[in-house]
């Protein structure tokens, strides 16, 4: 499938910002908070890049700040791993939390005093209806739902059975408190919503301190107004979930009142942002782990060679909405290439290897020749490459029978090596089984360092290449698209619609040899191939890449162009 490139759209101003700027304009608010509150029982995505340029944005541009809060009221599925994971996450795409590191646990002792506080004011109750029953009594979007007999339950003997949950003498999820609203509102977050329930589990931080644990909704809007948040900002689908975060911070004691603003998720085509599927994906093995460069998962994107400023541009581009929408995974590969195309260094790899052996080169010999880091930075400088009498091209650039418009070597052809010389095909040598495994050539002496000869003979072709005598063999891995369609899951399970070919690994590539020591991550270009990195598996001696993305142009189009 082609994907068409997708034009940067300009955007500096969303509707999230003029509510800020309407804010402190008023007077509302005396200065910008927000916080960015993963819950830490996974890693990171692109997704959530968005939500964390916005909030430590945000707070940069109106010089307030920002926190990073973990969301950490279910111990059963959050680990220390994860916590780490987010936090180098954040500091890697360029933001910074500073002193304002918080977690939903630190408020475990406020949060249940204020549950408390709801019970003696009636406004809440201990339910012992079993599961299954409250989620048939909850009603349907056209129906009301019906009250619990529990809602009528004596503050008194609330308090006592709620002190007795936190106590442990209840296992898990034979009670839970509830908030007492409105069981027929026409929006069933306010059917009476759960705000603790009973969890053996022992807890990362808390370790056994606690058996009941605070529900999101209960403790999202309270640990804001702890915070003192200003803009409490997520995405669209907890928008009807705001009348229930009204009604917590209205009806309790809280020492400020934020208010939630909701905005679209980012979602991109061939891939997936929840971190349910992307757990999965892990521990079924689809995947070598949370940072395979085929995750979309900051730490598969960085492990990919995806600078954090190009994720950032990215995520910039795509602006702030309220209108929910799918990317092109193109518009993402486009502000990669655009940073990439200004900022790699180039270097020449060859990925199926041809030999080409140059007749009239004298034996023995190399010759050194200077070859450009980055047209598009001259201060990039130059770099030495070896020429010499044995060297290997990439196997497509030579067909023994070409169409009309293929313009590389064939035999009798002249091409240019680039920074080297022309050469021209002469022969070829084949093995047993009739294929080519080799190119006899010969190259104009008066053609050095690339450049056409004095009879302004031209080439219609310019290839890349590596010299036998110094090249260094290496594994490179080829990725595509995690799943085989834009709509992963549409089709019902969503496993099946992996794709099969998302990871290609070449053995015997082989590299000049300053790639060798290329650091880890940092992508360079090998010319007309596309973007590429040192992958972590890499050992000295044995480099393993990953390529980061291919070039804008196709090899149709660079075989026409010669170059
Ligand atoms: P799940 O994948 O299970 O829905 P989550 O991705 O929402 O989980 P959280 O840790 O709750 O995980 O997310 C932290 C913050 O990131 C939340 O404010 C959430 O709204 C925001 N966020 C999550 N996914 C996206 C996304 N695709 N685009 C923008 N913001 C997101
Ligand atoms: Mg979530």
């Amino acid at each position: 499938m082609t994907l068409t490139e997708t034009a940067p759209t300009d955007v500096g101003r969303d509707f999230i910002r003029d509510i800020i700027q309407g804010d402190l304009e008023a007077g509302r608010v005396a200065g910008v908070v927000t916080r960015f509150p993963p819950e830490p029982n996974g890693y990171l995505h692109i997704g959530h890049a968005k939500a964390i340029s916005l909030n430590f944005g945000v707070a940069e541009e109106y010089r307030g700040r920002c926190h990073l809060r973990f969301d950490d009221t279910n111990p059963t599925r959050e680990e220390q791993e994860f916590i780490d994971a987010i936090k180098r996450d954040v500091h890697w795409l360029g933001f910074d939390w500073g002193e304002n590191l918080y977690y939903a646990s630190d408020y475990f002792e406020q949060l249940y005093e204020w549950a408390e506080h709801l019970i003696r004011a009636g406004k809440a109750y201990v339910d012992d209806t079993p599961p299954d029953r409250m989620r048939s009594q909850r009603g349907t979007l056209t129906e009301p739902g019906q009250n619990s007999p529990d809602r009528y339950r004596s503050i008194d003997e609330n308090l006592d059975l709620f002190r007795r949950m936190r106590a442990g003498e209840f296992p898990n999820g034979a009670r839970v408190l509830r908030a007492k609203i409105d069981m027929a509102s026409p929006n069933m977050n306010l059917r009476d919503p759960v705000l603790y329930r009973i969890l053996h589990a022992e807890h990362p931080r808390t370790g056994n301190a606690w058996c009941i644990y605070p529900t999101y909704d209960y403790a999202h809007g309270q640990s804001d107004a702890i915070e003192g948040v200003t803009h409490s900002l997520c995405t669209l689908e907890f928008e009807d979930h705001r009348p229930l975060y009204d009604w917590l911070i209205e009806n309790l004691p809280v020492p400020a009142h934020p208010h939630q603003y909701e905005f679209a998720r980012l979602n991109i085509a061939y891939t997936v942002m929840s971190k349910r599927i992307l757990t999965r994906l892990v521990s079924e093995g689809h995947v070598s782990g949370w940072d395979d460069p085929r995750m979309p998962t900051l730490a598969g994107v960085r492990r990919r060679g995806i600078p954090a400023a190009a994720l950032r541009e990215f995520v910039r581009r795509g602006g702030i909405t309220k209108a929910n929408s799918v990317t092109e995974f193109a518009a993402f590969e486009y502000s990669v290439r655009e940073l990439l195309n200004r900022t790699a260094p180039r270097r020449m790899a060859v990925l199926h290897p041809l030999k080409l052996v140059i007749e009239n080169w004298p034996e023995g010999t190399t010759e050194t020749l200077e070859a450009v880091n980055n047209p598009e930075d001259p201060a990039a400088g130059t770099r030495a490459i070896t020429f010499g009498r044995e060297l290997y091209v990439e196997r497509d650039d030579f067909m023994e029978n070409p169409p009309k418009k293929f313009f590389r070597l064939a035999p009798g052809r002249e091409v240019r090596l680039r920074y080297g010389y022309f050469v021209t095909c002469r022969d070829v040598i084949r093995n047993a089984a009739g294929e080519v495994v080799e190119l006899r050539c010969t190259y104009d002496p008066a053609t050095r360092g690339g450049n056409s000869p004095p009879d302004g003979r031209k080439v219609q072709a310019t290839l890349h290449w590596v010299a036998a005598a110094d090249a260094v063999p290496a594994e490179v891995r080829l990725y595509s698209h995690l799943f085989a369609r834009p709509d992963p899951g549409a089709g019902g399970d969503i496993m099946a619609d992996l794709n099969p070919d998302s990871l290609e690994v070449l053995r015997g590539c082989l590299l000049e040899p300053s790639l060798a020591g290329a650091p880890i991550g940092e992508a360079v270009q090998f010319e007309r191939l596309g973007y590429f990195c040192a992958d972590p598996d890499s050992a000295p001696g044995r480099p393993v890449f990953n390529r980061t993305v291919g070039l804008r142009d196709t090899w149709a189009k660079v075989q026409g162009r010669g170059g």
